[in-house]
């Protein structure tokens, strides 16, 4: 079959600006009203890249999670991950953290104070119902393979692409990939007929299938592709998203993914009670976020 008869057309989602920890501006593509999730990936924030002045970066004190794993890929600059577990990780560019939060766990990230540099994009993964409740957990990956293909430096970042596979330790069939094009470059990649994908320009410019790419939109095409065409210019880079559909409908409020909201009114007292579900961070200097009122209504993505 060509693509031309299997492809529904591409849906593009509009990433919507919003400030996280002091003041720090970031475009939030997902989740969407409209689209919720891709594969488990249920949250993508994208920073940068920017210039900060000196002690003026990133600072999100103390907060929860439950039901998901954070992801963050540094492209540019440096942070600071703590965590309730005990673990103190500085994340480099070209590095990934990984946190599992299971059950409950609380972080801090932080801008080191001389750091000048931002680019990165962090994303959760909601765990499926047999591992929601699972025990916490923190894994920073120094390196991740790297495969040219066609022009393009593709960074596998979870998942099997092209044969290579990322050690980044997820719990569904997923995929992420950085890829970028020092020159201007067209490829034919493949795809996985069973995954939906989300493609989003991190800089630059660049298209699928003839439809652009740009750091405010991410691109959806359903399930069903085996190949995609691709045109990245110049120096530009983008985020290839990937994953099975997602099994349950989840809900996703403040930092919590659940399955009713019985459990996250309870995660959200736990937290303000202070229970040792959390933990603590006690080398933070500051005060722990505040849990946002609950909303009357919830829907399930
Ligand atoms: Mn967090």
């Amino acid at each position: 079959m060509t693509d031309s008869q299997r492809e529904t057309p591409p849906q593009r989602y509009g990433a919507r600006a919003t400030v996280i920890g002091e003041d720090t501006r970031i475009l939030r593509a997902l989740p969407h009203r409209e689209r919720r999730t891709v594969g488990a990936w249920c949250f993508l924030d994208h920073a940068g890249p920017t210039q900060l002045p000196q002690g003026d970066g990133l600072d999100i004190g103390p907060h929860p999670h439950i039901g998901l794993q954070t992801f963050t890929w540094m492209i540019e600059g440096t942070m600071m991950h703590s965590d309730s577990l005990g673990n103190r990780q500085l994340i480099r560019p070209k590095q990934v953290n990984l946190m599992t939060s299971g059950y409950g766990i609380s972080h801090t990230e932080v801008s080191p104070e001389t750091e000048t540099k931002m680019h990165a994009a962090q994303l959760w993964i909601a765990l499926p119902d047999d591992k929601i409740n699972m025990a916490p957990a923190f894994d920073h990956y120094p390196e991740l393979p790297v495969i040219e293909e066609q022009g393009i430096q593709c960074t596998v970042l979870v998942g099997e692409f092209l044969d290579t596979l990322s050690p980044v330790k997820v719990h569904t069939e997923l995929l992420g990939v950085d890829l970028f094009a020092a020159e201007s470059t067209r490829a034919r990649l493949s795809l996985d007929p069973r995954f939906e994908y989300g493609f989003m320009a991190l800089e630059g410019l660049a298209s699928i299938n003839g439809h652009e790419l740009t750091e405010d939109n991410m691109v959806i095409l359903e399930p069903g592709l085996d190949r995609v065409n691709i045109e990245i210019h110049a120096g530009s880079r983008v985020l290839l998203l990937g994953g099975e559909p997602f099994e349950s409908p989840i809900l996703l409020w403040w930092n919590f993914v659940g399955r009713t909201t019985e459990e996250l009114k309870m995660a959200r007292e736990q937290w303000i009670a202070e229970h040792e579900r959390f933990g603590s961070i006690p080398a933070y200097e500051g005060p722990r976020l505040e849990a946002p009122a609950f909303p009357g209504h919830m829907r399930p993505s």
